[in-house]
């Protein structure tokens, strides 16, 4: 059993390479100038690569280590399969061997023949720039019209004495792992952190989540996050807020972080450690001077509104200039970008609606403005809640945990933003996604049928009590979030 399981093993991670970074490849020989040059091939280089390419322009892209980015090979694709595997109460072993197997079939959207097939010219190496036109490859130089910055981010290190001696992993890391960790320290309580605490929870660690501020996921709303500490703990998860880790150290075969809790202190023994606090942009080997680039203190890269840099030909896309880091945003982005290098379009990226979710259990979706984000700009808003143990297939499912809330802008009908915890809020906040950017109201959205027993019928119940509580509207208000 395990000879074969073996074997599969060996032969799905040829595949991803293969897919992703062949070992005999070499690098073709660079056109005299390319339309576009594109450094880093995750969700935002890969798509600006495909959507230029489609186009008729001739295009390079180039990756210092895998195709497909963090996203399919340390991010989103081996996160969400792993999350879901030990749900289903798998083991380990058997849940990293589907974790490889599902990025090597994911990694074919994002191959180098595909990409070949569209005339897209792939440069496996390092790039930085040498001018304001020109990047350097390797050995060779690739002349641009146009540049996109696509490189993306990585785990931010934390300053903790000790902790790089004793070890630790992060994403890029985790899931390498060969055996289960008996005790799992998460170091951060953001997405990621409590994402992966409940899953290795859910495979049979004890796992401790030390978060030094008051919630998890500091960017959601107070009732949203008072869900997921329960949750997290029903699931076994021991939750330690307002805790900074101070130090690490090993003692008696075991990796200890010394901990804060206001004027307690106490040590916490684990077998490895986890450490989740954030992504840094990936800005530092790409000798942005020049070619005239100039960095944003708090994002990377800074650009405008239409993602242009301070060098008129050189664009930046994805994690690397935003301050929402996901695939979605990586690739509307780079699509936008291409959009406005090339098409004379003028996107503005503060109009994008950006639908995003925390894949915990039960999921936590938003989109558009929170209610303090609202209060800050001066717009007045109602909001309207549904709880999903009101809701009939979260009642016939059993998972009536969370609730429906949803702003509306006082006086009309539109919604400006939307929190979902929910099972599957994830797929239910696109509905709202679809609601807004179409600038369908709350009295629309009420009479618009939906299947019965369905999740998304919290929705339309809470538009429902919009019509109830105000018979008579004057307009439909539609999309108004600034
Ligand atoms: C554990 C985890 C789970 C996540 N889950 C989700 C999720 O569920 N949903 C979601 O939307 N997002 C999720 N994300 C975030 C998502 O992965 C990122 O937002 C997305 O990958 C950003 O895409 P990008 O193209 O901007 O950058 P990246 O995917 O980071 O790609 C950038 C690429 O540039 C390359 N590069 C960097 N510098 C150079 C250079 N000088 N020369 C050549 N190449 C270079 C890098 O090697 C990299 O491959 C998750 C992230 C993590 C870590």
């Amino acid at each position: 059993m395990s000879a074969s399981l073996d074997r599969d093993d060996a032969v799905v991670a040829a595949e991803w390479l293969r897919r992703t970074r062949p070992a005999d490849w070499r690098n073709p020989a660079p056109s005299a100038r390319y339309d576009l040059c594109i450094v880093g091939a995750g969700p935002a280089g890969s798509t600006a690569a495909v959507h230029a390419a489609r186009q008729g322009l001739r295009v390079a892209l180039v990756e210092r280590r895998q195709l497909g980015g963090n996203s399919l090979n340390w991010g989103s694709v081996p996160s969400k399969t792993l999350i879901n595997a030990a749900r289903s109460g798998a083991e380990l072993p058997a849940v990293l061997s589907r974790l490889r197997r599902v990025r090597s079939h994911i990694a074919e959207h994002h191959s180098i023949e595909r990409l070949q097939a569209l005339g897209i010219d792939v440069f496996l190496d390092q790039a930085h720039f040498v001018g304001t036109h020109a990047l350097r490859v390797g050995a060779v130089t690739l002349c641009f019209r146009k540049a996109l910055i696509a490189t993306g981010a990585r785990p931010a290190p934390a300053d903790i004495p000790g902790l790089a001696d004793i070890g630790f992993r992060t994403s890029e890391t985790i899931f390498d792992l060969a055996a289960l960790p008996r005790r799992l320290g998460v170091i951060g309580g953001g997405a990621l952190g409590c994402e992966l605490a409940q899953a290795f929870a859910a495979l049979g660690s004890k796992v401790t989540i030390l978060q030094r501020q008051p919630k998890f996921l500091p960017g959601i709303e107070r009732d949203a996050a008072e869900i997921l500490s329960r949750a997290l703990a029903r699931d076994g998860v021991e939750t330690r807020l307002n805790t900074a880790v101070l130090a690490a150290r090993t003692a008696d075969g075991s990796r200890v972080l010394d901990v804060a809790n206001n004027e307690l202190r106490f040590p916490i023994a684990v077998d490895e450690v986890l450490l989740s606090v954030g992504r840094v942009p990936n800005v530092e080997d790409l000798e942005l001077d020049a070619a005239g680039v100039l960095r944003d203190p708090t994002v990377g890269v800074h650009t405008d509104d239409f993602l242009q840099t301070t060098n008129p030909d050189v664009y930046a896309a994805g994690d690397v200039c935003m301050r929402h880091q996901f695939a979605n945003v990586a690739e509307a982005t780079a699509r936008m970008a291409v959009q406005n290098a090339f098409a004379g379009a003028r996107e503005r990226c503060s109009e994008l609606l950006i639908p995003r979710c925390a894949y915990c259990n039960p999921e936590i979706a938003q989109i558009g403005l929170h209610s303090w984000q609202a209060r800050e700009r001066g717009i007045p808003i109602k909001s309207y809640t549904v709880f999903m143990a009101d809701v009939d297939r979260a009642i016939t499912d059993d998972r009536t945990e969370g609730f429906v809330k949803l702003y509306v802008r006082e006086g009309t009908d539109g919604i400006v933003g939307a929190t979902i915890v929910a099972a599957r809020a994830s797929e239910m906040i696109n509905e709202l996604s679809v609601i807004m950017n179409a600038k369908i109201g709350m009295r629309r959205l009420a009479d618009i049928l939906h299947t019965y027993p369905a999740q998304s019928c919290a929705i339309q119940l809470a538009a429902r009590a919009f019509v109830r509580n105000q018979p008579i509207i004057p307009f439909e208000g539609g999309l108004q979030t600034v």
